[in-house]
């Protein structure tokens, strides 16, 4: 499909933050976004770049009553030798479909996804930062606006890609963070939503979010909607628990968001020598294991987050240190690999 490019005028130019160390996350916008529509009779049409703007929508649109939503994440980086890579963007592609046919939502073909970004990208480029730990961050998006009030899938969708250029998603940069396990409120149960990117799972997650703050947690820990007793996964990030150099992680039982970052680590941490294992982790044996010492290390993995080292890790009130509390070997090893093959300087013997 054709993508036309709508001029930008200058005063629809914004001004970069000067200093990249304080970009934050996802707070300011590139000048330019993408957009394509889709509706029952035309089908995917009218895919252009535009300058960055509000939309018009009307306040009957399907997605402010019904939250037919989906959205994906993904980071650009722009090398040394001046090229710009993006980190497996098709996998991101293949899941923004997935969630789409969960939603109800069309499809959109993985060229027009991935094109879409690619052109939105290079005129972007300058908008790339290059300081250690930023890049640039993409966010497509589907979202329904057909104005009726009735609850059935829209005759009318705008996908569109924003893009921020980001530093660290946790304000403390790379810093264990705390973890409450949550055991009252669930995100996910079997059969809903919990593996679809769908906004609804993190309005749902927002308030168990704001109590563990208040006790100055940093991260809520699911566990699964039907015992609460497995783990599942904390609010943006896939977990890992380290035995030595065995690595555990929770499987796609279908409530939890096969992260591309999850996978990534699965074959990185069998390159560096670990082995590997997708099962399902009780939260009492592993709370056991923590205090025997067997678990030398925690740590969660999202495109935002990267790796993240947990440090603390609280259940029912008890608190407990991993490991020395600071950031582990092969946590730091999977960090360095995983971001080295991201911004070039690590060679990339998988093609991601
Ligand atoms: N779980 C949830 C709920 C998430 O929102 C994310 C971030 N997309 C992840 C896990 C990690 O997925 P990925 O590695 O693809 O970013």
């Amino acid at each position: 499909m054709d993508i036309a490019v709508l001029p930008l005028a200058p005063e629809q130019m914004k001004a970069r933050v000067a200093d990249e160390s304080k970009l934050g996350f996802g707070r300011q916008f590139t000048d330019r976004m993408f957009l394509a529509e889709w509706s029952v009779d035309r089908g995917w049409h009218s895919a252009r770049i535009k300058p960055y703007e509000p939309f018009v929508l009307d306040p009957a649109a399907l997605v402010f009553h019904y939250s037919q939503e989906i959205f994906e994440g993904l980071k650009a980086y722009k090398w040394q030798d001046n090229r710009i890579a993006l980190f497996r963007p098709e996998m991101n592609a293949r899941r923004f479909n997935h969630s789409a046919a969960r939603l109800c939502m069309p499809e959109v073909p993985e060229e027009l996804f991935l094109d879409g970004i690619d052109r939105l990208v290079s005129l972007e480029r300058d908008w790339i930062p290059t300081a250690p730990g930023t890049s640039l961050y993409i966010r497509p998006t589907m979202i329904a606006v057909e104005p009726v009030l009735g609850v059935k899938p829209s005759d009318h969708y705008y996908f569109y890609v924003i893009m921020s250029p980001v530093g660290a998603y946790y304000a403390a940069g790379f810093k264990p963070v705390s973890i409450m396990v949550e055991d009252r409120y669930v995100r996910a149960v079997p059969g809903g939503t919990g593996d679809a990117k769908t906004g609804g799972n993190y309005a749902a997650s927002l308030k168990a979010g704001l109590e563990a703050k208040k006790k100055g947690y940093d991260q809520v820990l699911w566990l699964d909607g039907r015992e609460r007793r497995y783990i599942e996964e904390v609010g943006a990030m896939n977990m890992f628990f380290a035995y030595g150099t065995h690595i555990v992680t929770a499987p796609l039982t279908g409530s939890i968001l096969s992260g591309i970052t999850r996978e990534s680590v699965l074959r990185l941490a069998l390159e560096l020598g670990c082995t590997v294992e997708e099962r399902m982790i009780d939260v009492e044996h592993l709370l056991q294991d923590m205090k025997s010492g067997a678990v030398t290390e925690a740590f969660g993995s999202g495109t935002a987050a990267v790796v993240t080292p947990v440090g603390r890790f609280c259940y029912k009130d008890e608190c407990l240190t991993v490991g020395n509390g600071g950031v582990g070997t092969i946590t730091q090893r999977l960090y360095d690999t995983l971001t080295g093959i991201q911004t070039g300087t690590i060679e990339d013997r998988f093609g991601w």
